[in-house]
């Protein structure tokens, strides 16, 4: 943290509520909540702890991790450049601070993200650095307190950015699982992947008056539905009133609230652990050191594996993972497996038909198959949402992943989704806590769960169903963190970008497969798997089998720790050492 000297410019600043000229000082004193209409001013991560935290107890945590672009990432300006420009712009060494502490007395670990860095994104050193938060929490038997403000992913570390939704969620649920309070505080603005995980899978989630969250974000989903939004959507006041958060509260009234939490929790918790830790100390050190390697299941590809067939240009995959005659989830329950039996159904008052579930054989034995469900026909795909699941469609899968997990059944899903569903009614009935839910809970799923991008993977919505012990993918389907259009209105002058955005995300299976986020790739029919759809299914049967087979004998603790190390190896300091996609 620097402290800047005040320039003239600062001495003043216009309220963004209601324009008011103010005293930069007085404001300050007053928490940067205007004292004319209540405004609260979004607050750097550095100031945001200094209001929190007891004088003269704030202990920084490391912050210094080693430099990644793991893609080469370029749209108008290389990456590089962009987080040199935050550097020096914010001082800080990436887009969240993290520390231990003293509030009221009692001892914590925060993680404070702060807006100015890039729009707060969650890329692969931001996913390290929270983890290594929540580590330090579970290390210290303390709560873990989370401040968001963030945009969502970074798109400039493509699919690598979507793994740290699963790295941090499963650091949570290690918190869970020991008895450990977990606390966010959404403060505004809070979107995509950061809304979509550690914001939202916490045990309290807090909102900061004036905050917004949400997963998709307001402009995506007037685009897309062409409706005006209701009034103050996706505000802490719609959130409370939808049963998202549990509060919503004044700055000034931030701390206090806090310490009162933390009084309560702790009056309560248990003498010691019912839960013996997850992973050994020795683990944890060697990941803090920031030198080590973990072992890992299956080790990213080298240029020119054998295993990994050339294709072409990304955005030629791009169009053929989206076609509609390519198989759906239901062809390949016909054709892949036997019996299928649909459930239906979250049991909370919907059925999502963009995501089909149930019991079937594969080769005689039993699983349990979730996936989404597109469709062939404009009619059939309408119907099915176009595959993109409502928040109901994602607990429909999570009761289907812990039904599986208590009948002893392996889980199976299939991804084709272009994303979750971009709407107001599934941003109000808790979309970004729905897709943090099913991620933390598939990080510890005591079953085998083996998934298979098949078409598209579409950020979020996509790893709600993905976080698994082998990830497949298809020769010519698609995994990305943001779709390539939407990449391009971002970072390139329009959506025209698409190929180039195409291109630099890293989206195709082959980059994936380099990159280690996903373990085979499972190749197509010469032409594509729309032209022979019989032995496509030939093809990703066999797969399904040769991944399937050896993790019915692991016993499902081996199997949830070694699930824990595939998605805790996506953090900053591996990947940008050894990804070399050049
Ligand atoms: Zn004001």
């Amino acid at each position: 943290m620097t402290a800047t000297a005040p320039r003239e410019e600062q001495l003043w600043s216009r309220c963004a509520g209601c324009a008011s000229l103010l005293y930069r000082k007085r404001l300050r004193r007053n928490l940067d909540v205007c004292p004319e209409c209540g405004e609260h001013a979004r607050l750097g991560a550095p100031e945001r702890l200094r209001q929190l935290v007891d004088p003269g107890s704030l202990r920084l945590l490391p912050d210094r991790l080693p430099e990644a672009d793991p893609l080469d990432f370029v749209d108008v300006l290389p990456y590089p450049h962009r987080l040199t420009g935050a550097r020096a712009s914010t001082g800080l060494a990436e887009g969240v601070v993290c520390a231990t502490a003293t509030i009221g007395g009692h001892p914590v670990a925060l993680a404070v993200m702060d807006f100015r860095f890039l729009g707060g994104s969650l890329g692969c050193a931001v996913g390290e650095l929270i983890t290594r938060a929540a580590e330090r929490a579970l290390d210290d038997r303390t709560p873990l307190v989370l401040i968001t403000a963030s945009g969502g992913a970074r798109m400039q570390e493509g699919a690598l950015s979507l793994m740290q939704m699963a790295t941090v969620s499963q650091a949570i649920a290690a918190l869970r699982e020991a008895g450990l309070l977990t606390v966010s505080v959404l403060t505004d603005p809070t979107y995509g992947g950061v809304a979509a995980s550690f914001a939202t899978n916490t045990d309290l989630v807090l909102a900061e008056s004036g905050a917004r969250m949400g997963f998709a974000g307001p402009r995506v989903i007037r685009q897309v539905t062409g409706r005006a939004l209701p009034e103050g959507f996706q505000t802490a006041d719609f959130l409370l009133r939808h049963g998202q958060v549990d509060m919503v509260v004044q700055r000034r009234s931030l701390r206090g609230r806090l310490m009162a939490l933390l009084a309560a929790t702790r009056a309560g918790r248990p003498a010691r652990s019912p839960v013996p830790r997850q992973e050994p100390a020795s683990h944890r050190e060697r990941v803090a050191d920031g030198g080590a390697v973990l072992a890992r299941p299956t080790e990213p590809a080298a240029e020119g594996d054998a295993g990994t067939p050339a294709v072409g240009d990304a955005w030629d995959t791009v169009r053929m993972a989206r076609h509609p005659g390519r198989p759906t989830t239901l062809d390949y329950l016909d054709s892949v497996f036997d019996g299928f039996v649909e459930l239906h159904g979250d049991r909370l008052g919907a059925d999502c038909p963009a995501i089909v579930g149930g019991v079937a054989r594969l080769a005689g034995r039993h699983v349990m198959v979730i996936g989404h469900q597109k469709g062939h026909t404009t009619a059939e795909l309408v119907a099915r949402n176009f595959g993109m699941a409502s928040p109901s469609g994602h607990r429909k899968a999570l009761r289907l992943m812990r039904l599986a997990a208590r009948l002893g059944l392996p889980v199976v899903t299939l991804v084709d989704t272009p994303g979750a569903d971009p709407g107001v009614s599934a941003e109000e009935q808790g979309q970004a806590a729905a897709i943090a839910e099913n991620i933390l809970t598939l990080t510890v799923l005591p079953t085998p769960v083996l998934a298979v991008i098949t078409g598209e993977g579409g950020s979020g919505g996509a790893l709600a169903l993905a976080v698994a012990d082998r990830v497949l993918m298809l020769e010519n389907a698609v995994y990305s963190v943001i779709s390539p259009e939407g990449c391009a209105a971002i970072l390139w002058p329009d959506r025209s970008a698409a190929p180039q955005a195409a291109r630099a995300l890293r989206l195709t299976a082959p980059d994936l497969r380099r990159l280690g986020v996903v373990d085979e790739v499972v190749s197509e029919p010469s032409s594509a798997a729309h032209d022979d759809p019989a032995e496509t299914a030939h093809r990703l049967r066999a797969a399904l089998l040769a991944n399937l087979l050896p993790l019915l004998d692991v016993p499902p603790a081996i199997l949830v720790r070694q699930r824990r190390q595939r998605f805790r190896r996506f953090g900053a300091n591996r990947v940008g050492a050894r990804a070399g996609l050049r």
